[in-house]
């Protein structure tokens, strides 16, 4: 008997293991829309401009690099919270929020999800079903029960609202909501305002503790548009949490930039609030890494560096609704005949497409196209060169 003899082997993530199916196919035409990143018209992750320009001059002016505080660079989590909420709101001019820096959205959940289960542990959790796949095994590891609540409707092509709102309003107070405030990994569907008005209530109603993921602000209508749910939150008066990925937004992915932000009843609250959230950081990981945190802190923080960004942003956020377009009508264009605008209603990186899981697999076996099993597709993977022949096979197994 050795000490992991009980080992017992843990399931492959399911999107690794088709990268690596894809890496092995040998078909020159394939296609990998499988992935979960942004890439250019060229097929290529990007380096934003703003970044390359905010590193040589970080290069530039080299400095030492002594350890962060635990809640990261105060520049940074300043720009944060003016992206997230609004540089000139209220909330933040009563220091009502609590922002920490964090290794990525990821991290900025996890942050959360840890200290939620201090101040309330018997609290379940509930995120939408489906889900971007770590929400689950995130706040199930951070010790909660998580269930889910309706979201995709597929016969529909859009989201099962009443099923949705229906599983708020039973829920029981304390109940922590996970909600994807834009552009929803994976389906593409994202509330109405109105829809939003109504969550917002439910919430209130319930008692319930919202926890907004904020993966892709800027990928979906814009940044201010893709935050607007945010102000929704706000003016009912609730406190929440949000965190934030830079991951896409700067394709920044290995940095590993995100952040949490607490909102709290009062500057008191905000402080003590805070203080929790740095014993999570130092038990976990003592303090966050400098690199990513200054690109962005420095882009955010310069006026030039700053509207180029938006541009790119804005030029990532355009190219993804021109592929969303240009497949729909290659796929028209193909003979198929179905209703397919649900495409070009879904927002972000993602489409749930309505294939199902045995016509995915004749994508990958017949024609090289990778996409997941859910028959969800990454459209800021394709472009005017790899869209012919993707639609042509989605169109050979839609037939
Ligand atoms: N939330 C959602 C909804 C996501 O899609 C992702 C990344 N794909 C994350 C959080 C995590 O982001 P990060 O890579 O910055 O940890």
């Amino acid at each position: 008997m050795s000490l992991f003899s009980a080992v017992a082997m843990a399931p492959r993530d399911p999107i690794l293991g088709l990268n690596e199916q894809f890496n092995a196919d040998t078909n020159p035409a394939k296609v990998n829309l499988g992935v979960g990143v942004y890439y250019d018209e060229n097929g290529k992750l990007p380096l934003l401009r703003c970044v390359a320009e905010a590193e040589a001059g970080m290069q530039a002016a080299p400095k030492a690099r002594g350890y962060l505080p635990i809640d990261g660079i105060a520049a940074y989590d300043k720009a944060v919270q003016g992206l997230v909420f609004g540089a000139d709101s209220d909330i933040l001019k009563a220091g009502r929020v609590a922002t920490v820096q964090a290794i990525g959205g990821t991290g900025g959940l996890k942050i959360g999800a840890d200290f939620l289960q201090k101040l309330n542990p018997a609290a379940k959790v509930l995120i939408s079903d489906p889900s971007w796949e770590n929400h689950r095994a995130l706040f199930t590891n951070a010790g909660f029960t998580v269930d889910a609540y309706p979201y995709y409707d597929a016969e529909n092509r859009g989201i099962n609202f009443a099923g949705m709102l229906a599983a708020l309003n039973a829920a029981p107070a304390r109940t922590v909501v996970v909600l994807h405030a834009c552009c929803h990994n994976p389906t593409g569907y994202d509330l109405t305002a109105a829809q939003w008005e109504q969550v917002v209530a439910a919430v209130k109603a319930r008692g319930l503790v919202a926890f907004l993921d904020m993966a892709y602000q800027g990928f979906g209508e814009g940044i201010a548009e893709d935050g607007a749910v945010i102000q929704q939150f706000l003016a009912a008066g609730l406190d929440f949490f949000v965190s934030t990925s830079f991951s896409k937004s700067f394709s920044l992915y290995g940095e590993r930039v995100g952040a949490l932000s607490v909102v709290c009843a009062s500057a008191d609250e905000t402080a003590k609030v805070l203080s929790q959230l740095k014993i999570v950081i130092r038990t976990n990981y003592s303090n966050p890494p400098t690199h990513g945190a200054q690109v962005v802190a420095t882009v955010l923080g310069t006026p030039a560096l700053r509207s180029m960004w938006e541009e790119e942003l804005a030029g990532m956020r355009v190219r993804i609704k021109a592929m969303r377009g240009a497949l729909v009508a290659a796929l028209k264009a193909a003979g198929v005949t179905a209703d397919l605008e649900f495409v070009t209603r879904q927002k972000g990186m993602f489409s749930y497409s309505g294939l199902n899981a045995a016509q995915m697999q004749r994508l990958r076996s017949e024609f090289g196209i990778y996409g997941v099993d859910s028959g969800r597709i990454c459209v800021a993977a394709l472009n005017e060169k790899n869209l012919p022949a993707v639609a042509a096979a989605m169109a050979a197994v839609m037939r």
